[in-house]
């Protein structure tokens, strides 16, 4: 793994949990901010949050809110909130699977998951510029499937 890791401000945590696994690791750690430790992950992130926002959905606010905080508090007890997003979410696209048959909804959570998955196997163990930009792109990829599920109607 080539990521670095700087200390930053959550080294408070580290008396309660242990750090994020290495494999979890997407970018250099508190390189923009030491409030931040994957600065432009935890960025894109947001993007999940605007989509939520823009379509009122709860659900997709909150995935985008603890993807937020698991990329930028860099403990497992915060990492592992990421997860519960991931359900939250996951009920969400299983609650509106009506709007399946929109070619749109399923074409981009087919390639979201696509490179969510060369993400995470292929780029991200590979722990250079191109394992951030990968992350990054799952995350705007995962924010364009999310708009097109909300706005099916
Ligand atoms: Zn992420």
């Amino acid at each position: 793994m080539c990521f670095t890791r700087r200390p930053g401000v959550w080294r408070v945590l580290s008396k309660i949990s242990h750090e994020t696994s290495e494999t979890s690791q997407t970018e250099n750690w508190h390189v923009v901010t030491p409030l931040v430790s994957e600065f432009w992950c935890a960025v894109s992130a947001l993007v999940i949050v605007a989509v939520g926002v823009h379509h009122a959905s709860p659900a997709v606010i909150t995935a985008g809110v603890l993807s937020f905080a698991s990329h930028s508090v860099p403990y497992r007890v915060v990492h592992n909130l990421d997860y519960v997003g991931i359900a939250v979410v996951s009920a969400r696209v299983i609650q509106r699977w009506s709007v399946w048959s929109d070619h749109s909804v399923w074409i981009s959570g087919l390639i979201a998951v696509y490179v969510g998955l060369v993400d995470s196997l292929r780029y991200r163990p590979l722990g250079h510029a191109i394992g951030t930009r990968s992350h990054v792109l799952w995350h705007l990829l995962a924010a364009l499937f999310l708009d097109r599920l909300e706005r099916s109607s």
